[in-house]
């Protein structure tokens, strides 16, 4: 395994700047001191593994990335907990992710080992920017990008990795209302739905933009071949609970991202007396369920937002209130419970934290 070496000339932040950049760090307003690096070509594979100052990166602009596009990203968290510990939340998730969405892409797999050697190092050397607020964490931001000069179209033939840190601001989420867009789709069969990639994100901001135009806060995506079933939130997964008691949420079809949230909510649904069931949601019986009551609650899941309740639904010939309109109750219940794992004040009872500090 190849270790991420710290440069020992990278510039520290004077402890009071950092104290003052966390009383308002925003999100990705401030970044840690240093930034994990390592690059890739076919003849020496991954090599120059390091922590060095976060800063500008010198390239050229016929840059493979810029050109078409090949580029991937990962984010998740690192949470103190009230005795001064530092913890990761189920990294080797990310790791395998990250490596699932370079295959897609026709890039080179970051080993597991040095991506998770990358984000604990990068932690471990930045601890003073690991804020202890309510509710805020240090989000890493893992991404690799084709980094080759490169005008002909094929794979890139280098590739260069960089994890940055930011500490971040509670996000206490709004309660969202989504928008269905009559026009547009995020993935389809056989494409890049389910990788996490750059490309999908550029695609899908001008539904984002008609959502924000129609007063709603992020879109619900229907699947492109039929726009008759319930695929994600663009920057979250999707989920609704039922009178009858079960956490649903649509099965992974290739199209959808296979969130960690996602998965962590399925997985601690059983604490909260809701049976957690992933199959094929359609979106005429999503609405026929919230009018009829059927479906009590909605809600949106992501490493950013943690959980956001999902009040309404709109599309350009309806508009749909979910129960009564404010945020539900087992909704709440699995935000709390989340996030009290993460932050050490519930048992983790499925190992899925790392310390770090
Ligand atoms: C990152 C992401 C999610 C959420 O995944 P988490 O692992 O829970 O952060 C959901 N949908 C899309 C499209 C994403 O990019």
């Amino acid at each position: 395994m190849a270790t991420f070496a710290a440069d020992p000339s990278v510039p520290r932040t004077p402890a009071d700047k950092i104290t003052a950049a966390l009383v308002d760090p925003g999100f990705g307003r401030y970044f840690v001191d240093h930034m994990a690096r390592a690059v890739w070509t076919p003849e020496a594979g991954w090599h120059d593994h390091a922590l060095v100052a976060t800063g500008p990166i010198p390239m050229h602009p016929g840059l493979a990335a810029l050109q078409y596009g090949q580029e991937i990203f990962e984010g998740l968290k690192a949470f103190r907990h009230a005795d001064g510990s530092v913890w990761l939340f189920r990294p080797e998730m990310n790791a395998a992710r990250f490596a699932r969405s370079a295959e897609r892409m026709q890039m080179p797999p970051l080993p597991i080992s040095d991506f998770l050697d990358s984000v604990t190092r990068l932690v471990e050397l930045n601890l003073d920017w690991v804020p202890s607020a309510p509710d805020q964490s240090l989000y890493l931001r893992p991404f690799m990008f084709g980094s080759e000069t490169l005008i002909g179209v094929r794979a890139s033939n280098e590739y260069t990795y960089v994890c940055l840190g930011m500490p971040v601001m509670p996000f206490y989420p709004d309660p969202l209302k989504l928008w269905v867009s009559p026009h547009y789709a995020r993935s389809m069969v056989g494409g890049t739905g389910d990788a996490k990639c750059g490309g999908n994100y550029g695609a899908s901001m001008i539904a984002e933009n008609e959502a924000h135009a129609q007063g709603c806060g992020q879109v619900l995506w229907l699947d492109s071949a039929t726009r008759s079933w319930v695929e994600e939130s663009g920057t979250m997964n999707f989920l609704v609970v039922t009178a009858d008691g079960e956490l649903v949420t649509p099965a992974l079809n290739g199209q959808i991202l296979a969130g960690i949230t996602r998965d962590s909510l399925l997985t601690i649904a059983a604490a909260h007396g809701l049976r957690a069931v992933e199959r094929p949601l359609g979106f005429a019986e999503l609405c026929a369920g919230i009018e009829s009551g059927v479906i009590t609650e909605a809600l949106a899941c992501g490493t950013a937002a943690v959980v956001s309740p999902v009040i309404g639904i709109k599309t350009p010939d309806l508009e749909l209130v979910v129960g009564d309109g404010t945020p539900g109750t087992k909704t709440r219940e699995l935000r709390a419970h989340l996030t009290g794992i993460q932050f050490g004040t519930e048992p983790d009872l499925h190992g899925w934290l790392h310390r770090v500090g």
